[in-house]
């Protein structure tokens, strides 16, 4: 479970104040595939750092199930960080001079994991994520979904139960889209993990069980996706957010 109350958090640039989230109060569910859809700029990453502990509010309250994470010290919210949550964006951001089985090793090299560990793990990864043969090139000589399937397995090294995704498939071609939104559908039921994708795409929202909406920083509302195409999506998407009273 991932739990926001009342949470803001507001940005300076210069000297004006952008309000990311306002006093946002959201639930989203345990185990399974859901996704947080909004326009762009209604506080969708900012969310997914607050919910991965990479930043603090300036009020309110986040819960990531008995994590309070408030209430944990700097050393609590390190571990936090690298044992409860794995997460992946739009850039992949992979490290160049590395191959794919260096990328996914690396937080294992940096926790000082034993080599053996860190080797079977990232073998473990590899075969899962259909990326063996892949494993000794370098980011520049993959294509966009196989350098995103790395970014994934780096993130699951430490089988995190909580897997946070801010539009991945930005920067894939439809294909390949589709290919990783099977793949975190079944990564999460695999593996019994909460995965959150953040995303604008009702094709992407599709293959997830829940939606929740946002809008300028606030919750607008939620629905259930099972067995909604991605016009049913759209559509529904559109009535929350654009009301008829409005
Ligand atoms: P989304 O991911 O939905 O596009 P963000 O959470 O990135 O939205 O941003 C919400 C608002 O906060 C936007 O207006 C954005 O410009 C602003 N914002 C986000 N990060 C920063 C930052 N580091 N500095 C200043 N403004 C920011
Ligand atoms: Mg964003």
């Amino acid at each position: 479970m991932l739990q926001f109350q009342q949470v803001s958090k507001t940005y300076r640039q210069g000297s004006r104040t952008i309000e990311a989230l306002r006093e946002l109060d959201l639930t989203i569910g345990t185990k399974g595939f859901y996704a947080v859809m909004g326009p762009s700029g209604s506080g969708k990453s900012t969310l997914l750092h607050l919910a991965a502990g990479l930043d603090r509010p300036d009020r309110g309250r986040v819960q990531v199930d008995d994590h309070d994470l408030m209430t944990l010290s700097q050393r609590q919210l390190t571990s936090f960080r690298r044992d409860y949550v794995g997460i992946v964006f739009q850039q992949f951001n992979l490290i160049p001079t590395l191959t794919a089985r260096q990328n996914i090793e690396l937080p294992g090299v940096i926790a000082r994991r034993s080599r053996s560990w860190v080797v079977q793990r990232a073998d473990e990864l590899l075969d899962e994520l259909d990326l063996t043969q892949r494993a000794d090139h370098r980011p520049d000589a993959m294509s966009g979904g196989e350098q995103q399937r790395v970014a994934i397995a780096r993130a699951l090294l430490f089988s995190p139960p909580l897997l946070l995704a801010d539009e991945p498939t930005g920067n894939l071609d439809s294909a390949s889209s589709e290919k990783l939104w099977q793949l975190m559908a079944d990564l999460s039921a695999a593996h019994d993990m909460t995965v959150v994708m953040v995303t604008h795409e009702p094709a992407a929202v599709a293959h997830t069980s829940r939606a929740y909406v946002l809008s300028d920083g606030r919750a607008i509302g939620d629905f259930a996706v099972n067995g909604m195409d991605t016009s049913d999506v759209a559509t529904r998407y559109q009535q929350l957010s654009r009301p008829a009273s409005a």
